[in-house]
């Protein structure tokens, strides 16, 4: 399979050299990424370079239901070796066996209500420990050197949001040197890192693993980080609920990021976002393919790369949002400002915005959208705030789902979202709130009607597999 040519950097970087041609991949060259300390901006900082390495390398992550079992580690084992075997080397990035990391978390919330945010990094930090070590024996069991490393052994270094930490700087010395001295494939347990400060353990929030491995591969200069996991690429929508979606064979990074930001879980939005940042080219692939015959799955590249570009490329949804609405709200300036910026101090999200003049033009009501997760602190907020907003009454909804269809194509075409409104309003879905922008759009409804719209979204645009 060819590669596309990574594209130049934007910033400082050693010169470019040629590597020697990979195992079945040939990449016959790259341009190294940017040396560590090049971007002031967190999870960006990753890396020195070492263009000296006679090897290409390759990160390898496996989620939870990869390594749900020892039987599905001594898998993944065999997939590690057929790279190995290839020519690559590996560094393999692990996620805990699915459902521990909802385990670890509920027994935090079992012991204690209000619990030590750095405990809790230390407790659920543990399940990729585990899986961690198991793979090391798995490999070496079948003849690959391997260790394990914890995130603080590397160092992965994050800042101290505890819970949701950010990656500030990757040293990738050790894992190179295991390459090259002990020839060794490097099993990093995904989603921790630590704050070398106060020399604490974090983790990187929920789904985490991902931003490690492509954070992991920036880093070390890997050719690919390949993402394995329980479907075989990135589909139009997500496959558990559209049996008709297909597999996209490329799909642009800022589509990806849009798609990922808007309910489809396959990726860490931070993982996207960093690969895009640092071109790392990232491949969504089967673990539960056959080892020795490997399926193609999804690559995340760069636009310029995706030669037959479709007007929409994929429907996302998410629950994750709940509606606010503020009836008959004095019609004057500032009024927005009144309400958004306490929200905004309290640190929550607003999405989806509406404004509607009532009758009498003296009045609005004012519709929004925020996570679920602050929908409670929200209304209590502008609650508590009545009086100096001045509005008639409060009504939140948390039965609402968020639907979006994404796409580079929405840049030049005109009239793509108005043809989604008419196909809802004909199956009788009422349309909450609405927002666009450059690549997609999205529409709030009731969530009774999620299957049915992603569904009819999904056929709109022709995405239905044949
Ligand atoms: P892992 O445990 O390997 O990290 P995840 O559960 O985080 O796996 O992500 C894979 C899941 O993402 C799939 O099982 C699928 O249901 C879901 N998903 C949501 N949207 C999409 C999409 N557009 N394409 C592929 N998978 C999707
Ligand atoms: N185990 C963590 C989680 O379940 C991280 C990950 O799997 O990516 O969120
Ligand atoms: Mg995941």
């Amino acid at each position: 399979m060819e590669w596309p040519e990574k594209a130049p950097l934007l910033e400082k970087a050693p010169l470019p050299v040629d590597r020697p041609k990979a195992g079945r991949h040939g990449c016959a060259s790259f341009s190294p990424r940017m040396r560590f300390g090049a971007r002031p901006e967190l999870d960006h900082n990753v890396s020195p370079c070492r263009p000296d390495l006679p090897m290409p390398s390759l990160v390898m992550k496996f989620g939870g239901t990869s390594v749900a079992t020892l039987d599905r580690i001594r898998n993944v084992a065999q997939h590690v070796k057929r790279e190995v075997e290839a020519g690559y080397h590996v560094a393999v990035v692990v996620s805990a066996m699915s459902g521990k990391t909802n385990e670890l978390v509920a027994w935090c919330k079992d012991a204690s209500a209000i619990y030590d945010q750095r405990e809790y990094d230390a407790v659920v930090a543990s399940g990729e420990q585990v899986t961690s070590g198991l793979l090391a024996i798995a490999l070496q069991n079948i003849g690959i050197a391997a260790r394990s490393w914890q995130g603080w052994q590397i160092p992965i270094q994050t800042d101290d949001a505890h819970g949701s930490a950010r990656i500030v700087g990757i040293d990738g010395t050790a894992l190179l040197d295991g390459f090259h001295t002990r020839g060794e494939v490097a099993v990093i347990a995904g989603f921790q890192g630590i704050h070398s400060e106060t020399g604490r353990l974090t983790t990187l929030g929920r789904g985490g693993s991902d931003t490690s491995a492509v954070a992991v591969a920036a880093a070390i200069q890997a050719e690919r980080c390949d993402i394995y996991t329980d479907v075989d690429g990135v589909y139009t929508t997500d496959p558990r609920i559209v049996p008709k979606a297909r597999r996209l064979e490329k799909v642009a990074f800022e589509e990806m990021l849009e798609m990922a930001s808007l309910g489809a879980k396959v990726l860490q939005v931070r993982s996207v976002e960093l690969a895009m940042t640092h071109r790392v080219p990232t491949y969504v692939r089967s673990s539960f393919d056959d080892p020795k015959d490997p399926k193609p799955g999804t690559l995340i590249c760069g636009e310029e790369d995706i030669v037959e570009q479709q007007i929409i490329t994929g429907i996302a949804y998410s629950k994750d949002e709940a509606q606010i609405t503020l009836r008959r709200v004095a019609d004057k300036p500032g009024i927005a400002a009144a309400i958004f910026v306490p929200l905004a101090d309290a640190n929550i999200n607003v999405d989806m915005i509406i404004q509607v003049v009532s009758d009498d033009t003296t009045t609005t009501d004012i519709t929004f959208t925020v996570p679920t997760a602050d929908f409670e602190r929200a209304k209590t907020i502008l609650e508590g705030m009545k009086a100096e907003i001045g509005y008639a009454s409060l009504q939140g909804a948390s039965d609402v789902v968020k639907v979006s269809a994404i796409g580079v194509g929405m840049r030049s075409h005109a009239g793509v979202a108005a043809r989604a409104f008419k196909a809802l309003a004909e199956k009788g879905i009422n349309i909450r709130a609405i927002t666009t922008s450059e690549i997609k759009f999205s529409v709030l409804i009731d969530s009774a009607y999620t299957e049915l719209a992603v569904r009819t979204l999904h056929s709109l645009y022709g995405l239905d597999k044949a």
